[in-house]
């Protein structure tokens, strides 16, 4: 047992470090740069410039490339694997109905179609030739968003909501977050397949996840396990109990119960963030807004942007380019 509280530490352990990843890249988007530069500042008097300079180059490259889109289908293929390769059989033995076995894999190809929209859809680049568009699409609010703002990089007037993008190197309409794992921005006018695409891969893992449970209650209930008696290493017997049966089904079914695990706090933490997400939408706020709200609080900082969660949820599938009337 103790193995096995081991074993889902460090699966805990992995995906909270891949989740904080996440946030810390949504907040700071220049954060991989800053942070190999920290590094490379820490051990520079070791190691030659020219030998740091290619190091950094190289890492980030590697961070702002499409490494975790590489990572992200990695996992996919390592779960769907051991899914077909083991759990779609057993369970076709075990008399399962075709289509909730074919579901992850229905959901995989619509999940993929959200994943390349929102990849390839521009987020709501501004660039001087466009930028008078998006200019007057929302009211500055005077703390966050000062009038007459200009990127100083783009050399564009920055509208109300909008950001530079480290990563992406652009001023982005109605930014909210950079995600590595889609490797773009996510603006305005990809944000609905942003959250198709959040919305499927969590039902992707919670489908895999019920499947793969559903699997070994069969097989605990078929082999009346529940009902045997096992000798501990004191020649004692015990009725069989849940930590027993846990580490017989890990035993049994190794690669099926670690898949498991991994699949189940996926979809934990992947129902969390579409939850915060959604939460966002209907209060009409960015993650950006969001994360910075905190730092203009003595300013007294107030989300003027809502408009009712119904009109909200309608600025997401129509993003503004052009003020609205209706706006209070
Ligand atoms: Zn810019
Ligand atoms: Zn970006």
């Amino acid at each position: 047992m103790d193995f096995l509280v081991l074993f889902l530490l460090y699966l805990a352990l992995v995906l909270l470090s891949l989740l904080l990843l996440c946030i810390y890249s949504a907040r700071k988007q220049s954060f991989p740069s800053r942070y190999f530069t920290r590094v490379t500042q820490t051990i520079s008097h070791i190691i030659p410039a020219q030998v740091q300079g290619a190091v950094h180059r190289v890492l980030h490259g590697l961070f702002h490339s499409r490494l975790f889109v590489a990572l992200h289908l990695a996992l996919e293929v390592l779960v769907f694997g051991e899914f077909t390769w083991e759990v779609f059989g057993y369970c076709k033995e075990l008399e399962f109905s075709t289509p909730s076995l074919l579901l992850p894999y229905l959901l995989l190809i619509v999940n993929m179609g959200f994943f390349i929209l929102c990849s390839r859809t521009d987020p709501g680049a501004i660039t001087k030739s466009n930028q008078a568009q998006f200019l007057h699409a929302y009211p500055y609010d005077g703390v966050m968003f000062e009038t007459g703002a200009e990127c100083i990089t783009c050399k564009v007037k920055k509208p109300a909501r909008s950001k530079h993008c480290g990563v992406c190197n652009g001023c982005v309409h109605r930014f909210d977050h950079h995600c590595i794992w889609v490797n773009n921005c996510v603006g305005a006018f990809n944000i609905k397949y942003f959250l198709a695409y959040v919305l499927t891969l969590t039902s992707m893992a919670a489908s895999i996840a019920g499947l793969t449970a559903a699997f070994l209650i069969q097989v605990v209930l078929l082999s009346n396990l529940m009902q045997g008696h096992y000798t501990d290493v004191h020649g004692e017997e015990h009725p069989v109990d849940a930590s027993f049966l846990i580490q017989h089904l890990f035993l049994t079914f190794p690669r099926i119960v670690f898949m498991l695990g991994f699949v189940v706090l996926l979809s934990i933490i992947l129902a969390s963030y579409f939850c915060f997400i959604l939460y966002l939408v209907m209060i009409n706020q960015t993650s950006n807004e969001w994360f910075k709200s905190s730092r203009f609080k003595h300013r007294s900082y107030r989300n003027i942007y809502s408009r009712g969660v119904w009109s909200n949820m309608i600025e997401i599938a129509r993003p503004l380019t052009s003020p609205t009337k209706k706006r209070r």
